[in-house]
């Protein structure tokens, strides 16, 4: 493992709570932990006993830790859609769709969708009757968006490849707006060494310019009183918490408390 950029580290010494000899020593472990999130209809609990499952996630009632890597491709309910192999940290969306109102059928967008983890997530969430628009701008990584959704097998929901902007146009349609922005990947750093070698300082500061640029584009898509839900993969502040601070100074928001019990 490459060692982890000092430029990041500093910056994160900063952060409450922020603890470097336990954020070095994770990154430091030979076998990052692997985690699936099961699909609520369609895979029993004695059909998961050829998974090695460890533990529960606490915060998503489908997500379980496996205590090895198995080859996923060779397992029928893989391609099945009887699960999602997701890391841990992403099922977190799940804690904010608890603000989510659930008296009337919901609009949701997830505008930066493609593979699709959080966008099957959200299906295994939503209700029959809600609809999920799944968006992705790249064109080369619609297909795998396509592929993924048609394997978790709901038909309420759509995929398209638009750019931010263009749902900018939709005055208020959508209920809840999801952001996953692209970012600088220092989240992915333990699955992916070679996104050390590719951080930089630069393309953090392209990355939190773009990120806002996206919110801008799509705000307006968002009802009044809706909920938007922002994440990255990055853990540099300029990302986040900046980004969320940038999105009280230009729009009328209240932040969510989000708990798991
Ligand atoms: N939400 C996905 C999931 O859970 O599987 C992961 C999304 S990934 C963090 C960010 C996505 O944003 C990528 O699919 C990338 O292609 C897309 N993207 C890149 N540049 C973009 C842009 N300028 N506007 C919108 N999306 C962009």
């Amino acid at each position: 493992m490459p060692t982890l950029p000092a430029a990041l580290l500093k910056q994160l010494t900063a952060a409450p709570g922020f603890d470097e000899p336990a954020f070095v020593a994770v990154h430091a472990a030979a076998q990052p932990p692997v985690s699936v999130r099961l699909h609520p209809k369609k895979i029993t609990p004695e059909e998961t006993e050829h998974l090695p499952i460890a533990a529960p996630v606490l915060w998503a009632e489908q997500g379980r830790y496996l205590s090895e890597r198995p080859v996923f491709s060779l397992d029928p309910l893989w391609h099945a859609g009887a699960y999602y192999v997701q890391e841990a940290s992403s099922m977190a969306i799940e804690l904010a769709w608890q603000h989510v109102p659930q008296q009337q059928p919901v609009k949701v967008l997830d505008l930066c969708a493609a593979p699709g983890g959080k966008s099957t997530h959200l299906l295994s969430l939503m209700k029959p009757k809600d609809v999920l628009v799944t968006n992705e701008v790249i064109s080369s990584r619609v297909n795998i968006l396509l592929e993924n959704i048609t394997r978790w097998g709901n038909a309420n929901v759509l995929v398209t490849n638009n750019d931010p902007k263009d749902f900018g146009q939709l005055d208020g349609l959508f209920d809840v707006l999801l952001i996953d922005a692209p970012c600088s990947g220092s989240g992915l750093f333990r699955r992916d060494p070679e996104a050390i070698r590719e951080w930089s300082e630069d393309n953090v500061a392209l990355c939190w310019q773009r990120q806002q640029r996206i919110i801008a584009d799509a705000w307006n898509a968002l009802a009044p009183g809706g909920i938007f839900m922002y994440t990255t993969c990055s853990f540099s502040p300029e990302e986040d918490e900046a980004v969320v601070d940038w999105v009280h100074q230009q729009f009328d928001v209240e932040s969510l408390a989000c708990y798991y019990s």
